[in-house]
């Protein structure tokens, strides 16, 4: 399966969807590299992104894609410093984020906000915008007409069938932009 189109922007959960664990409550600072792609924490835990995501964020680039984090993580801190310790492609994962949004409450309002920060509120009216998240309450963001792709196995997080199929039922349902 190839991916025939891309929306305007992806938007990635973080925990459970690019990495395995919850940065607020599984990590403890501090947090050392301990390569390119892997860090460990001050008891000895290591991180590293679920393997196919580093592929999916260069695609996302080489295709001109806006890349959105939204995050209800407590621990703004910490997801930052995973993201700027984690690199892809030899440069901090951090990078190739175009906006980050955080707080609690539900992820209409990170989506709205980023949208409003990178001038893309049209694209995001028109449908361009999907959301991957292992979390299932996120779907509400159904009501500001972002595409929910849900990512069902935390054990695996964001594959590349994850990825694909997301894009695809976006596809079907996206409004030509
Ligand atoms: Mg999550």
């Amino acid at each position: 399966m190839t991916v025939s189109k891309y929306p305007e922007a992806v938007v990635f959960d973080l925990d459970y969807t690019l990495w395995p664990c919850w940065c607020d409550t599984h990590i403890s600072p501090p947090l050392k590299p301990k390569s390119q792609s892997q860090i460990i924490d001050s008891y000895g835990m290591k991180l590293s992104f679920y393997p196919d995501v580093e592929s999916i964020i260069l695609e996302l680039v080489a295709n001109n894609v806006t890349i959105i984090g939204a995050s209800r993580t407590a621990t703004p801190s910490v997801a930052k410093k995973i993201l700027n310790l984690l690199h892809i492609n030899g440069k901090p994962a951090i990078q190739y984020f175009d906006a980050l949004e955080w707080g609690q409450g539900s992820k209409t309002k990170h989506i709205k906000l980023a949208a409003k920060q990178l001038g893309m509120n049209e694209e995001l009216e028109k449908g361009g915008f999907i959301l991957f998240d292992d979390e299932l309450r996120n779907r509400d963001v159904a009501s500001i007409n972002c595409h929910f792709a849900h990512v069902p196995n935390e054990t695996l997080g964001l594959t590349r069938n994850v990825f694909e199929n997301g894009l695809q039922s976006w596809a079907k349902t996206a409004k030509n932009i």
